[in-house]
């Protein structure tokens, strides 16, 4: 079984899909590996480290992807690196099929048998396996570290002889993977953390942190939670209920990180204008979701801004602000779902597409969509 592991070309992807640890674990599977020259450089990960590995550098995509049974990337394809993935090849990566539905006809048209990993199913035999919560855990905390390298002042309460300085408020919006490390992180700091969610599993999960839950009705968030673990969209009238009072809330806030998702829909607008007019001056915002349309009203995807001394940071891809660790844990993601699936006597990735994780993930397969999400808009 020949790996190959490609480099990002998406402007500012800055993670890759593989590390010198995942080389050698594929290799000790009994795997060859080749990587594309200059892979792992935006994370600092170096040719030699993969050579020292056992790895092969191979100049160009085309090159490494000759021959190859698997390909390794973070993102989707371009069109032109499509071209180069050969007819049958599996194709592993965050494919953002339900945001470019399109991406997916043209898989099973190529005959590349496309496996999205972010669609990896909430279980407990595949989280070793979730890139979402891999990734969303590190851009909790990045959140937390962006934020207090914008706000002017220091988040612990501090005596000093000089007098004493107060703690700075945190307000987490949107308690999943990404909030919870970002309360933990502005706790850790010495903030005043307080977090809202719609789901009601959330409130005991920040209530663990140290952190206090807000919300307006716990009633209507017993049913707001779907079976796999996801936020439903919740109703007019919760939601204008929800911003009367997170109104009254961010106002008293140094400090605001809203993190709230919904899966195949936009991010729910939560913080208006008038709410970040309301904060004082100096306070940060981080709007976590400005990359699936944003929480924030006046966020900017790929900006910092500032609008009547409130910092509004809407930085894209936070994960790959920290890209060795991003790509580590990625890298983790993927190895520990093709070791799952390896077939130590075909030495191939053969798996049993009934199985509930390749199901969950499999696009396409043998020229043909086969995920039931997508087959359904091909008919
Ligand atoms: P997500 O990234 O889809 O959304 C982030 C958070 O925003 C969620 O907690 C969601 O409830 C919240 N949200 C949505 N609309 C909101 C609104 N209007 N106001 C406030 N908050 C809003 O979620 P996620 O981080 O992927 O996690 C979702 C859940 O899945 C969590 O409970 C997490 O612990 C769980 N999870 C389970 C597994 C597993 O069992 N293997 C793995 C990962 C995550």
């Amino acid at each position: 079984m020949k790996l190959a592991v490609l480099k990002e070309t998406r402007s500012g992807e800055t993670r890759v899909a593989a590390t010198q640890e995942t080389v050698k674990k594929f290799i000790s599977l009994g795997a060859s590996v080749v990587v594309q020259s200059g892979a792992g450089e935006a994370a600092r990960f170096a040719d030699a480290d993969y050579q020292s590995a056992g790895a092969s550098i191979s100049p160009s995509a085309a090159d490494a992807a000759q021959g190859a049974d698997i390909i390794l990337k973070v993102l989707a394809p371009s069109s032109e690196e499509l071209r180069v993935i050969g007819r049958g090849s599996k194709l592993i990566a965050i494919l953002s099929a339900y945001k470019d539905p399109d991406s997916v006809a043209a898989y099973a048209r190529l005959g590349v048998d496309a496996m999205a990993m972010e669609l990896m199913p909430r279980i407990t035999r595949a989280q070793s396996m979730d890139v979402l919560s891999s990734q969303s855990n590190l851009a909790g905390y990045k959140a937390v570290i962006d934020a207090a390298a914008y706000y002017g002042r220091a988040l612990p309460m501090m005596m000093t002889a000089a007098g004493t300085i107060a703690p700075a408020k945190v307000f987490i919006m949107g308690a999943g993977v990404a909030g919870l490390q970002a309360i933990a992180t502005a706790r850790r700091l010495g903030a005043v953390v307080s977090a809202t969610d719609v789901r009601f599993a959330a409130k005991e999960q920040v209530n663990s942190l140290g952190a206090t839950f807000v919300t307006v009705d716990e009633e209507a968030m017993k049913e707001a939670e779907t079976e796999g673990g996801y936020a439903k969209e919740m109703s007019q009238d919760f939601q204008s209920r929800q911003a009367e009072f997170v109104a009254g809330h961010i106002a008293k806030q140094d400090i605001v990180i809203t993190t709230a998702l919904i899966p195949g829909r936009p991010a729910p607008k939560l913080v208006s204008a008038d709410m970040v007019r309301s904060m004082k001056p100096g306070s940060v915002i981080v709007d976590l979701a400005v990359e699936a349309g944003g929480n924030v009203e006046l966020s900017r995807a790929g900006e910092a801004i500032e609008t009547g001394g409130v910092t509004i940071l809407g930085f894209n891809n936070v994960p790959g602000r920290l890209a060795a660790d991003a790509s580590s844990l990625y890298a983790r993601n993927i190895y520990n779902f093709i070791a799952a699936f390896f077939d130590k006597d075909t030495k191939s990735l053969d798996a049993d597409p009934e199985d509930a994780i390749i199901k969950a993930i499999t696009l396409t397969r043998g020229g043909a969509v086969v995920h039931e999400a997508f087959a359904a808009k091909e008919e």
